[in-house]
């Protein structure tokens, strides 16, 4: 039967033509084309590239109803073979993407995932009017709605037949803030959904397939499916990643990280099967990503307590249950006090003071750092205002505050409220923790600095590429770390890299603080090579306001 050439709108001719390119390029074949069987029963071309052949009608058919796309063998040895998607996930018509191999030079089972990635593509450049969301693949909160209720429905209180077994899935996508750095929402959009079709492939056809919001997505497998049956559907999900994700003409990679856990083994509720789940998830994304990790009883224990936690420290962030401590910085050669350090301390009701290094990990990973920094940041100048003498007054800062563009307001904002003088106030970024993009981060300290502040680079030396650092952003002060102070005497290339570097800080007209000082001896080698300012438990412990030597 030969094909109709009917063709597309005009408004999409451009992008249809573009995707069969990129199905032609992706598949290295000669020939692609968008075809659609009418409600007649007719074959029609909507857009070809390349010497499509006459397809039969149950050719489409068979694509059409293929759901995640099929290769047609050829009907003789050294023919062509064709690979076929649908388009229209769930509308009347059967639109199908379909490209046709060199003859001689068969298409296999690996080509479809190129081959999903195009259908996604050509949802989302509109070639397709229907939506790009495929069928039992529930948008965010629907998706979030629908998992919650079927685990109800099967293992709730009410469930009138409790399956034997049942696998909960949770998947998330690795670096996705990266992934919409470099590519855009758009892009990231078709990537998740692209996702989202690959896993469906990977699991029985039964399960439910739900976005849970973000890059994050969960699956229910069939009731009475053993936990070694999960096990492979976990493992031929990791394996659907490693093939390339093709959005227009980039060619993306990514992994996943999965948590899984089953009923009634690792939880016999709703609400524990899906505390096992995400129990299990965060292991498999604090093992850096691609990996998956069933839950077990420990795993369960620990992300349980780290959210309360997090609820109890959220409490503390939002209805002032913190205080402030102050460490002293002391000029080494007048041997002065010149600043004050604010240092966060929480006595967490019901368990006693928890270490900051703690408390400001838990706010960093549960969203809380930005209250937590605020309010550090407020309270510390609102202080300062109210000291006899204008001493400096330093504040710690987490460098999540440099990729989400906002710390110059922040800045601006809290001196205004408080009225500090901008030179008094020193914002401290640990080295110890990565700074995003090295342009951004320069961008937000200069703006920072623009506004009359000044910044410290903390536990300089410890952390992340500081001689880069050091060459790169705009700094007032780096601050030694403690380790290496307490090093000092000990072990002769440490005395060398510390004098080094403190002649390097003084070449570039940057200030030296060195951190930890604990003995004469250390205070010594320091004075006499030339460190700025020093801190530690030889000149001063943190101290409530009440012993402030400064309050008025
Ligand atoms: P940091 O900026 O390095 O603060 C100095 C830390 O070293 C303090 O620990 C202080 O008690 C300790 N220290 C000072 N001198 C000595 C010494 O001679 N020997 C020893 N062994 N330790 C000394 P702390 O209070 O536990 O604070 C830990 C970290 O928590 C701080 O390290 C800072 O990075 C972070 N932090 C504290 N408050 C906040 C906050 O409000 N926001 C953010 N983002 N981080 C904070
Ligand atoms: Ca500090």
């Amino acid at each position: 039967m030969p094909v109709t050439a009917h063709g597309l709108p005009a408004d999409i001719q451009d992008q249809a033509l573009l995707v069969l390119r990129l199905a032609m390029r992706a598949l290295s074949c000669p020939a692609a084309g968008i075809l659609s069987l009418t409600s007649e029963g007719e074959v029609i071309s909507l857009r070809t590239a390349g010497a499509v052949p006459a397809l039969a009608v149950a050719t489409i058919r068979e694509i059409a109803s293929s759901e995640n796309g099929v290769i047609l063998e050829p009907p003789e040895a050294g023919g062509w073979s064709i690979a076929g998607i649908p388009l229209s996930y769930g509308s009347a018509r059967n639109d199908v993407l379909v490209a046709c191999s060199s003859p001689g030079d068969p298409f296999d089972d690996s080509q479809i995932p190129a081959l999903r990635d195009l259908a996604d593509s050509a949802c989302a450049m509109g070639v397709v009017s229907s939506s790009p969301v495929p069928r039992g693949m529930p948008g965010d909160t629907a998706g979030r709605i629908e998992a919650a209720r079927r685990l109800n429905t099967l293992i709730g209180p009410d469930s009138a037949q409790r399956p034997r077994s049942l696998g909960l899935l949770r998947i998330d996508i690795d670096h996705l803030a990266r992934l919409n750095t470099h590519h855009g929402w758009d892009v990231v959009d078709t990537l998740i959904a692209q996702v989202a079709t690959r896993i469906r492939t990977a699991v029985p056809a039964d399960s439910l397939v739900a976005r849970y919001g973000g890059g994050s997505l969960a699956v229910i497998t069939p009731t009475d499916l053993s936990a070694t049956n999960t096990r492979s559907s976990v493992v031929a999900i990791l394996k659907q990643m490693n093939a390339p994700f093709i959005v227009g003409d980039l060619e993306i990679r990514l992994s996943v990280s999965l948590g899984w856990a089953m009923y009634p083994m690792d939880g016999d509720t709703p609400d524990d099967l899906r505390s096992a789940a995400s129990a299990a998830l965060s292991q498999a994304v604090r093992e850096g990503g691609g990996h998956e990790q069933r839950a077990n009883v420990e795993l369960t224990r620990s992300y349980r307590a780290a959210r309360t936690l997090e609820q109890d420290l959220s409490h503390a962030v939002h209805h002032d249950g913190l205080h402030l401590t102050w460490l002293p910085t002391i000029e080494t050669g007048s041997e002065t006090v010149v600043a004050f350090e604010a240092l966060s301390r929480w006595d967490r009701p019901g368990h006693g003071p928890v270490s900051p290094d703690l408390f400001v990990q838990c706010a960093e990973e549960a969203g809380l750092i930005e209250a937590l920094d605020s309010w550090s940041m407020t309270s510390a100048c609102r202080a300062a205002v109210g000291w006899p003498q204008p001493l400096r007054v330093c504040v710690n800062i987490s460098p999540v505050w440099l990729s989400n563009g906002r710390l110059a307001r922040l800045v601006e904002h809290v001196l205004q409220e408080t009225g500090l003088a901008p030179e008094r106030l020193q914002i401290e970024l640990s080295e110890h923790r990565s700074f995003g993009s090295s342009r951004i981060a320069h961008q937000e300290l200069s703006r920072v600095r623009a506004i009359g502040a000044r910044i410290a680079l903390d536990d300089f030396g410890a952390g992340f590429s500081s001689l880069n650092r050091l060459g790169t952003l705009p700094i007032d002060q780096i601050k030694l770390d403690r380790s290496f102070v307490q090093r000092l005497g000990g072990d002769f290339r440490v005395d060398e890299i510390l004098g080094a570097t403190l002649r390097l800080a003084s070449a570039l007209g940057v200030s030296c603080c060195a951190k930890g000082v604990e003995t004469e001896r250390q205070l010594a080698f320091l004075d006499a090579h030339g460190c700025d300012e020093v801190q530690g438990f030889l000149l001063g412990q943190p101290v409530g306001d009440r012993l402030m030597p400064l309050t008025a």
